[in-house]
């Protein structure tokens, strides 16, 4: 892949905080970017150079949204693979619609990584309610049912504590789905790798994750002791799923640490909000080192620049701390641009630094 030298055009597939922050990265390394997106509101256009505002599925508005980019990435996976894949054949697309298209169904993703040899938590295909009675047999209770795509944020999820929950769980959830054992952990954390265009590698320590509600409400760095413990095998197995997919870019997979080694959660083929302490809490941000690797220029250190880190999610009304917070030494305040607050969803984040 040749490098693209600063005064390029980033196409940006995708109008929220993450294609936001991902703008901004880049207009500091000077590169410009291009950002396509359905939405009536989109905060990723507040910082990027300009707009598109269409249908990921309009061909003629692709075609031109093509011309004018130098290359397209995207920045949440439940696009459709389709206008990626076509896009792909007329500009470089990083990462590649293969990464794309193992993320979003969690059935494909979760062989995947086992066929590499990570190990997700137990798991069997729902397509039905008869199903479902064979699935818990199989994994038993408690587990999880999760719709096999478009799930986010604890969305399309339900709990079986006992088999009893399952009319309730299939009503909730229904098919095509998976269900999943119940993990007991200790911890949840992250790694956020990236991989250049040449194959090289970089990886951030990982964060210990905490969630709300199916949400991410923390991410603390360092990690506790049974994190730390699990993070070269961890990194070893997202530097292989990485590989495999040819991936360019920031690739993102959560793990649950368990008393028998880390369990592969996730993947998100993008930087993600368990990373976003990376832009105070390491010397290269994870959005800078995302548009370094799509670009063809050497990765960026990925060492911590203070002792102790912590980011926390400022969601639905909490963002109305915005002054306390500044107030705070130490406190990085980012808030998203988003014209409306409503329960769950993201309005910014606020990184601590402790020196
Ligand atoms: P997901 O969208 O799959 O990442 O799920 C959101 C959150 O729900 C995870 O970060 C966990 O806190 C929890 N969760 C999901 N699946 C499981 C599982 N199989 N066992 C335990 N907790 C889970």
């Amino acid at each position: 892949m040749r490098t693209l030298p600063p005064g390029a055009t980033i196409g940006i597939l995708g109008g929220g905080q993450l294609g936001r922050m991902l703008a901004s990265a880049a207009a500091e390394l000077g590169y410009r970017t291009h950002v396509l997106a359905p939405d009536r509101e989109s905060v990723a256009a507040q910082t990027a150079s300009s707009l598109t505002r269409a249908d990921y599925h309009n061909r003629i508005v692709l075609a031109d949204f093509a011309a004018q980019c130098d290359v397209v990435t995207y920045e949440f996976e439940n696009i459709a693979v389709e206008p990626v894949e076509w896009l792909a054949e007329k500009v470089p697309v990083h990462p590649s619609p293969a990464s794309l298209r193992v993320a979003q169904e969690r059935i494909a993703e979760k062989s995947f990584v086992a066929g590499l040899g990570g190990r997700p938590a137990a798991f069997a295909a729902v397509g039905s309610r008869a199903e479902l009675d064979a699935a818990i047999a199989e994994v038993g209770t408690p587990a999880v049912l999760k719709t096999t795509r478009m799930g986010y944020d604890g969305k399309g999820q339900a709990r079986l504590r006992s088999p009893a929950d399952a009319d309730a769980a299939w009503e909730a959830i229904g098919g095509p789905a998976v269900l999943e054992a119940f993990v007991t952990f200790a911890h949840e954390f992250s790694i956020v790798l990236v991989r250049g265009a040449d194959g090289a590698m970089v990886s951030y320590p990982p964060p210990w994750n905490v969630h709300e509600d199916g949400i991410l409400a923390r991410s603390t760095l360092p990690a506790p002791a049974e994190v730390a413990a699990q993070w070269t095998e961890a990194a070893a197995l997202t530097g292989r799923i990485a590989e495999t997919l040819g991936h360019v870019g920031v690739l993102t997979c959560e793990y649950f640490a368990t008393a028998d080694g880390p369990v592969f959660n996730e993947m998100a083929p993008r930087v993600h909000n368990s990373g976003h302490w990376t832009i105070e809490g390491a010397v290269t941000s994870q959005f800078e080192n995302h548009i370094r690797a799509i670009c063809g220029l050497p990765l960026g250190d990925t060492g911590l620049t203070a002792p102790g880190i912590e980011m926390e999610n400022l969601i639905g009304d909490a963002w109305e701390r915005w002054s306390e917070v500044l107030a705070e030494p130490g406190a990085h305040l980012h808030l998203y641009g988003k014209r409306e607050a409503r329960p769950g969803r993201k309005m910014g984040h606020v990184t601590r630094i402790r020196r």
